[in-house]
């Protein structure tokens, strides 16, 4: 029998392959994880949320028909969980499945549909409309929300979105709040609709806020964005070719234009702090010289490239291109790690996130002893260094928007 190679002892390699391959799991390791009843809670993406070595998060698909292939298995022994691959073993940690997700707010809504947990992240998508879906425009990728599908989708309100984050946060499950917004013919790319949400947000909670969002038309709605109280922002182009951005992303090339990407991001990189504005290119959906070169792109003007991995989805235009192998895609993220250290991009802000390798996890795919950028991570991890980025982050914001107004 060909021996399958898996990628045990190196925490970025098996992230990687976890989030391409899956991992099979007996129902009986499920349920000593406390994760058996994951299946019956509604709308979430039935992900296990892995801890491998070195604190590198992961969420690994489980329930999918293709994972019946995966070289790995969660095992657990003796009250410990591991990751098997032929004859070795890494020892993980699972986390539960968030017990806030069978509550629901005030208004009787499951917040497991308001907010979800992966990572150290609560990502929240106050009002599940993009526009695209009504114009027969949306990426090509995006399975999108049935919900929104020749409709107006559904919106949450301040309280509703308020009543996740208590939950979310008492729990211990969320240290920064995620807030997106699909598209919306509005030219302020929709900050004027998320603005009661993040003031509401600061208010009651003391936590770090991204926005993401597709680019306002003008660079006034990005000063406005950091003025209200977000913290991080991004504009996703996905793309970088420029062909292949118009057949993908045919809304976001028509109505907000590649140009206009480049463009916001760049001037945001100059009002945010450094390595809080970001963009995803997702790795599989265009040559990789050409994410390559999005890379270099990205990290020469000050943005954090992310590399989410394309996953076909059911649903989406796309749902049949091919997944591209741990081979391919490891020396893409050693190229990024490359690229954030030599642009003297800060690696902080874009971490713990379970479903992209982060830039900082680039360090797993390179030879560098990267001990340096290890203990940044560790200091933001932990309780001091979090109200530390949040301090500096208030101040920062504070003198800017001071100085804006003084001029
Ligand atoms: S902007 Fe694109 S990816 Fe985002 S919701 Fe709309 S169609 Fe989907």
């Amino acid at each position: 029998m060909k021996k399958t190679k898996t990628y045990l002892h190196n925490p970025g390699y098996l992230k990687v392959e976890l989030m391409l391959k899956g991992i099979r799991v007996d129902g009986k390791v499920l349920k000593k994880a406390n994760l058996d009843k994951c299946r019956d809670v509604a709308n979430i993406t039935c992900g296990l949320d892995i801890i491998l070595p070195h604190n590198t998060w992961v969420t690994v698909p489980y329930a999918d028909d293709f994972v019946n292939d995966s070289p790995y298995e969660l095992i657990e022994s003796e009250g410990k969980f591991f990751v098997r691959g032929g004859t070795e073993s890494v020892n993980v940690s699972v986390v539960p499945t968030p017990k806030f997700y069978r509550l629901k707010t005030t208004t009787g809504i499951s917040l497991s549909k308001i907010g979800i947990v992966h990572g150290g992240h609560v990502a929240i998508t106050p009002a599940t409309q993009c526009d695209f879906f009504n114009k027969e425009i949306e990426c090509r990728y995006c399975a999108g929300n049935p919900d929104i599908k020749g409709g107006k989708g559904k919106t949450y309100s301040v309280e509703d979105v308020l009543e996740t984050v208590e939950a979310a946060y008492k729990e211990g499950k969320a240290e920064i709040v995620y807030l997106s917004i699909g598209f919306s013919e509005t030219p302020d790319g929709g900050i004027e609709f998320l603005k009661p949400y993040i003031k509401a947000i600061k208010k009651h909670f003391n936590t770090l806020i991204a926005v993401e969002a597709l680019p306002p038309k003008e660079n006034k709605w990005i000063d406005e964005t950091y003025a209200v109280g977000a913290d991080s922002v991004l504009y996703n182009l996905e793309i970088f070719d420029s062909k292949l951005f118009k057949d993908i992303c045919p809304g976001r090339a028509a109505l907000i234009g590649r140009e206009r990407y480049l463009n916001a991001l760049q001037y945001a990189a100059t009002i945010f702090p450094n390595g809080t504005v970001a963009s995803h290119l997702i790795v599989g959906l265009e040559p990789i010289e050409s994410t390559v070169a999005g890379i270099d792109f990205l990290a020469g003007i000050g943005v954090v490239p992310i590399l989410p991995l394309y996953k076909p989805s059911a649903g989406a235009k796309l749902s049949e291109c091919k997944m591209p192998s741990t081979e391919v895609i490891a020396p893409v993220y050693g190229y990024l790690y490359r690229a954030v250290t030599t642009n003297k991009i800060n690696t902080s802000w874009v971490r713990d996130i379970s479903v992209v390798t982060t830039p900082l996890e680039g360090r797993f795919f390179v030879d560098d002893n990267a001990r340096m950028q290890t203990f940044i991570q560790n200091f933001y991890k932990s309780k001091l260094g979090l109200k530390t980025a949040w301090s500096l982050a208030t101040l920062r914001r504070k003198l800017r928007v001071k100085l804006d107004h003084s001029d």
